[in-house]
């Protein structure tokens, strides 16, 4: 299985989970100009996509999802909720549910509930159907539950939100009451929250972590690579960034 992603942040998302002959995408905030140009840096284009997973209706990952669902004729799977809040009245797609896996060609994908500020989050671990190896993703989550630690342990490969740095954003240029929504129990990850999820969880078999969603205000790249590298038995880091992402990983 390998992934790669067209963007990382509160400025846009979009993810490729590939494995065998069935290629997914995990939101689009993109324009679909943006969204074409960048995927094809990965030598990709639209048509290749088997199916769009939308994880919840804010606009960093919902924005071009519609768009690029209707321009292409791509299939759109998310929770009804997310399907209320995000698309157009009457526009279709197929109905996720947390803890029910659906099987998309060679990979399976199990919806995770998570807490966060949108009708109906939902977050996706992966697993390749004949190897099982499975990688999880984990953005736009409030704070961590025991279900998440359940879900999101013993995976090959994690891209994970390291969303804020507490101090950061307490001093940081955000009005108070975004500082309070960012930093709410509906809000994002901060770096400790994600570093107490990587303690909690088995990471026995993690050949592979991304911290992904790091806000350009209220972060830094070196202050989460420092962060991580306090923790033993966890890989390095693949920092993803706002502008490119990152190119296909192997997990
Ligand atoms: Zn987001
Ligand atoms: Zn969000």
């Amino acid at each position: 299985m390998r992934i790669a992603s067209l963007g990382s942040g509160s400025r846009g998302n979009a993810t490729l989970i590939q494995h065998g002959a069935t290629t997914l995408l995990v939101d689009n905030g993109f324009s679909l100009r943006q969204f074409t140009r960048r995927l094809q840096a990965l030598e990709l284009s639209p048509s290749d996509i088997d199916a769009v997973l939308l994880t919840h209706e804010h606009g960093d990952h919902a924005g071009g999802v519609e768009r690029l669902c209707a321009a292409h004729g791509l299939p759109l799977w998310t929770a009804v909720g997310t399907a209320r809040a995000a698309l157009s009245n009457g526009f279709e797609y197929h109905r996720l549910l947390a803890g029910e896996a659906v099987v998309f060609g060679d990979i399976e994908v199990l919806p995770i509930t998570v807490p966060h500020d949108a009708r109906e989050p939902l977050q996706f671990v992966f697993r390749e159907l004949e190897q099982d190896r499975r990688l999880g993703i984990l953005t736009d989550t409030g704070h961590i539950t025991s279900h998440i630690v359940d879900r999101f342990s013993g995976l090959h490969g994690l891209l994970l939100e390291f969303n804020y740095d507490a101090r950061m954003l307490e001093i940081g240029p955000y009005p108070d009451a975004l500082k309070q929504r960012v930093g709410g129990n509906l809000g994002h990850l901060c770096n400790d929250q994600s570093l107490e999820l990587l303690e909690r969880v088995d990471t026995s078999r993690l050949n592979c972590l991304i911290a992904a969603h790091i806000s350009e205000k209220n972060n830094a790249p070196d202050v989460v690579a420092e962060a991580i590298a306090g923790l033993v038995d966890v890989p390095d880091p693949i920092l993803a960034t706002q502008d490119s992402g990152f190119g296909w990983i192997r997990i």
